[in-house]
């Protein structure tokens, strides 16, 4: 058989695999199962390449004591350093240059462009496609924010989807605000998220040259595009001084870039409204959509994966979403999956908590 025809009859079944083993809590004992599990396929049918980040609702925490919890001494102190230093690029911010805010500002944008456009929407959920000149932006971008390289940043994100507020999602939000907003990057993994990491299916990360170039040479990329580029150009540029390069260009933004992350998932899994799903704790947030660049729509998210918004909406507080259709418009992306407005409305009434505003 041709290579091609190959490939498509293991697609093909692939896709049925998908199908069969849809969520079982979804497909409802009224009659309406029928329906539901054909709703479904569409949905899950606009993106058939990865299903591992799909709910899981089946996996339940293990009985029992739960394992102690051993801290990491060496990220709790740098990650101390990092925001003592970018306190005190707050004071700073007042006698920086004009220039030095801009260059903040841009190198913030873009650096979560790395996370929103890159390392989320399109390595960890592969909600559009993108070409190589893109990725290689995209991973640029990523290495300057260092939030862990691409492979792992997207395994502890695809568990997080597949296993939420479970033993097994590495952030989960049943511990608490602050362990689901750093807490978690400064203890041991449980080990429920180890076990189950390591079964999923990451091989479209392993069999991308870029993410796995990246992964090699880590170390020094972050310590280029983190650290010393974005305190070199105010200094060297535009002659301001070190000491405001090196505390506003680099640990206030970079501080701020983490912070603005990681609300997604502390803030975004505790306060807003769920109008597509209130059987999930992930909520719609405006706030934590503003600083993450339209990441703050969680709950629609949860709920659809797979929509390269993260959002019902395009460009409503969503500069991730402007930014790749502008891509797209450049031929630089595409491919890109977007739920229908029917499923949308029959997932919301089936079930939203009743906060679903149509228009
Ligand atoms: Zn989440
Ligand atoms: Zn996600």
């Amino acid at each position: 058989m041709p290579a091609h025809l190959l490939q498509e009859e293991m697609s093909s079944s692939y896709t049925t695999t998908t199908t069969i083993t849809a969520p079982p809590s979804r497909i409802l004992p009224n009659g309406e199962g029928k329906l539901e599990k054909t709703a479904l396929h569409l949905d899950e049918e606009i993106r058939p390449e990865i299903k591992d980040d799909i709910y899981d609702p089946t996996y339940k925490d293990k009985e029992g004591p739960k394992p102690k919890t051993e801290y990491v001494w060496r990220n709790i102190i740098l990650m101390f350093l990092l925001h003592l230093g970018a306190l005190y690029g707050i004071a700073l911010v007042p006698t920086s240059q004009v220039y030095t805010w801009l260059w903040a500002f841009f190198y913030y944008v873009v650096s979560a462009l790395g996370i929103t456009a890159g390392a989320h929407r399109l390595w960890s959920h592969r909600t559009y496609k993108a070409r190589l000149p893109l990725r290689f932006f995209l991973i640029v971008a990523n290495t300057m924010a260092f939030q862990n390289d691409v492979y792992e940043w997207s395994r502890d994100h695809r568990v997080h989807h597949k296993f939420s507020e479970t033993d097994a999602d590495p952030h989960n939000a049943r511990r608490g605000f602050f362990f689901s907003h750093v807490g978690w990057l400064l203890v041991r993994k449980h080990p429920a998220v180890k076990e189950k990491g390591a079964l999923l299916d990451l091989s479209d990360l392993k069999a991308e040259k870029l993410v796995m170039f990246q992964r090699r040479y880590y170390k020094p990329a972050v310590l280029l595009m983190c650290f010393i580029l974005p305190t070199f150009v105010p200094w060297y540029f535009w002659g301001e001084t070190f000491q405001h390069s090196l505390y506003v260009a680099t640990f206030l933004r970079y501080a701020m870039v983490l912070n603005a992350t990681w609300l997604v998932n502390s803030a975004a899994h505790l306060y807003g409204h769920r109008p597509y799903d209130k059987t999930i704790n992930p909520r719609e947030n405006v706030l934590v959509s503003l600083g993450a660049i339209g990441e703050g729509f969680h709950n629609y998210h949860h709920s659809f994966p797979y929509d390269y918004s993260t959002s019902e909406y395009r460009w409503h507080i969503n500069l991730t979403t402007f930014f790749i259709d502008c891509m797209a418009a450049l031929g630089l992306a595409y491919d890109r999956k977007k739920v229908s407005k029917e499923a949308i409305l029959a997932r919301a009434k089936r079930t939203g908590d009743g906060s679903y505003k149509s228009g």
